[in-house]
């Protein structure tokens, strides 16, 4: 791991909570400044309230180009040159039997999930392009190798940000980009409840006779990911609980 310059900017999608949240702090903690992205502004105001490094928020729905578009068109010109890219907004929004599944929740995994990541980058790659200069990292999931019982569509939602990282890293290797890719195993997080529309005791019992990681762990692999000297790309990672197979 090597020292790198201060000031750079790092923008992490889904910063209001999980994953997102503990990765904005240990990116503050390695000196960056932040784009912290999400909807819930008042749990993004929190966050930067904890930060003592400057931070700029951006809300918005990554599903929705016009807003993703805005917000990003709305940065500050000193903001705008992002060196680091978190693709961690997602959601598992309602898993059920492919013959159950609602249009709204395939909706939300596969607009939020796959479109979300391809809008972001969308603003984002230009200025990487034009500085030679970047790094971009996709929030999978072992769900991307690997499908499940009613994992379905977030399975594929997943499979296909292992493919758009693939994809990125081929198109981008030109300009000094790196693109990285991390698939989690189970992770503590609001995720679950998520998954299970707010039926919080259910969510808890998906932990029950095992530990998960927790989402510092998630984020100190970032950390680790970002400092690496610029000949090195951890491309693709999968982390597991030790208790997971
Ligand atoms: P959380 O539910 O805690 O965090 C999800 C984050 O994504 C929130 O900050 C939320 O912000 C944001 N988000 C969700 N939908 C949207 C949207 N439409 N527009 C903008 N932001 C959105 O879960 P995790 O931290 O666990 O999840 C982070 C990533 O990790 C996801 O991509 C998930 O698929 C992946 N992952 C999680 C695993 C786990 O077990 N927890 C395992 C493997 C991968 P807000 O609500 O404020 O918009």
């Amino acid at each position: 791991v090597e020292k790198f310059d201060m000031n750079k900017i790092a923008c992490i999608t889904g910063a209001s909570s999980g994953i997102g949240l503990a990765t904005s702090k240990a990116l503050a903690d390695l000196g960056f400044h932040l784009i912290l992205c999400g909807r819930r502004r008042e749990r993004l105001e929190e966050l930067q309230q904890s930060i003592s490094l400057p931070s700029y928020i951006l809300t918005f729905d990554v599903r929705n180009w016009t807003e993703v578009e805005q917000a990003f068109q709305s940065l500050p010109i000193e903001w705008k040159n992002i060196d680091v890219l978190v693709n961690n907004a997602g959601n598992a929004h309602g898993l059920a039997p492919i013959q159950d599944g609602a249009l709204e929740d395939w909706d939300a995994m596969i607009h939020g999930n796959v479109n979300g990541l391809l809008y972001v980058s969308k603003m984002v790659i230009p200025e990487m392009i034009r500085r030679e200069q970047g790094h971009i990292i996709n929030m999978s999931s072992i769900a991307g190798k690997q499908t499940y019982a009613n994992g379905n569509v977030y399975c594929a939602s997943k499979a296909a940000v292992e493919a758009l990282s693939q994809g990125m890293r081929i198109d981008l290797n030109p300009f000094n980009i790196k693109v990285s890719n991390i698939a989690p195993g189970a992770v503590n997080t609001e995720f679950s409840a998520v998954r299970f529309k707010g039926d919080l005791p259910r969510a808890a019992s998906v932990y029950q006779g095992f530990t998960p990681l927790e989402a510092s762990d998630i984020a100190s692999l970032i950390a680790y990911m970002v400092a690496c000297p610029a000949h090195v790309n951890l491309a693709d990672v999968t982390i597991l609980p030790s208790a997971q197979a």
